[in-house]
C-alpha cells in the first residue's frame, strides 16, 4: 500500500530532477566541444550576439565583441569574440577575411588597454576542441588579468613533471 502511494511520487520527483538539470544546462556545462565542422546557431555566443542573452559588453565594434566571462576566474576575465560564425581558431584562421582578421587582433590590444592591463601585463589565450577543454562552439578568447596569471609557472611544473 505504502509502496503503491510512494513509488509514483519519487518516479515523478526524480523525472522533475532530470528536467530541470538538463534544461538549466548544469551538466552540459562541462561537456567539452569540437573545434571543426558547421557552426550551430544554439551557442550561448552567438545568443549574446543576436542579443537573446545578456552580456556585460565592454567593446564593440563591427567585426568584434568583447564582454565579461560569467564565471571570472581572474580580476579581470573578458571574452573577445569575433561577430562572424567560427567554431573556433582553426576555422577563423582558414575562413575569416582579412578585414575581420586583423580587426580581431586589434581589438585585442584595445580590450587590453581598455581594462587597464597593459602596463602590468595580461594573458591571452583560446581553447579549441575537446583536447583544449573547448566549452562553447564559438572562437573566444579569454583576456585574463589584474593579478598574475601564472602560466609560466604552471608550465614549469609540467615540465618538471615530465622529465
Ligand atoms: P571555453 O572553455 O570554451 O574556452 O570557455 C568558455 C567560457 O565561457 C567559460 O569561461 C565560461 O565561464 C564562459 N561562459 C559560458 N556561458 C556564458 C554566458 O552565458 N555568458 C558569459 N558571459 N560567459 C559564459
Amino acid at each position: 500500500m505504502i509502496n503503491q502511494l510512494f513509488t509514483p511520487m519519487i518516479n515523478k520527483l526524480f523525472l522533475t530532477f532530470l528536467l530541470v538539470t538538463f534544461s538549466s544546462g548544469s551538466l552540459a556545462n562541462t561537456e567539452t566541444v569540437s573545434g571543426i565542422g558547421k557552426y550551430d546557431d544554439n551557442n550561448v555566443f552567438s545568443k549574446i550576439l543576436r542579443g537573446k542573452l545578456p552580456a556585460k559588453i565592454v567593446f564593440e565594434d563591427e567585426f568584434v565583441l568583447a564582454f565579461e566571462d560569467i564565471h571570472p576566474i581572474k580580476p579581470v576575465h573578458v571574452l573577445i569574440i569575433p561577430k562572424g560564425k567560427y567554431r573556433s581558431l582553426v576555422d577563423f584562421s582558414s575562413k575569416a577575411s582579412e578585414q575581420e582578421i586583423i580587426a580581431l587582433v586589434r581589438a585585442m590590444g584595445k580590450v587590453a588597454k581598455l581594462m587597464g592591463l597593459t602596463e602590468k601585463g595580461f594573458s591571452l589565450m583560446t581553447n579549441s576542441g575537446h583536447n583544449g577543454g573547448q566549452m562553447v562552439a564559438h572562437l573566444h578568447f579569454h583576456l585574463l588579468g589584474g593579478e598574475p596569471v601564472n602560466w609560466e609557472e604552471a608550465l614549469r611544473e609540467k615540465n618538471t613533471t615530465d622529465n
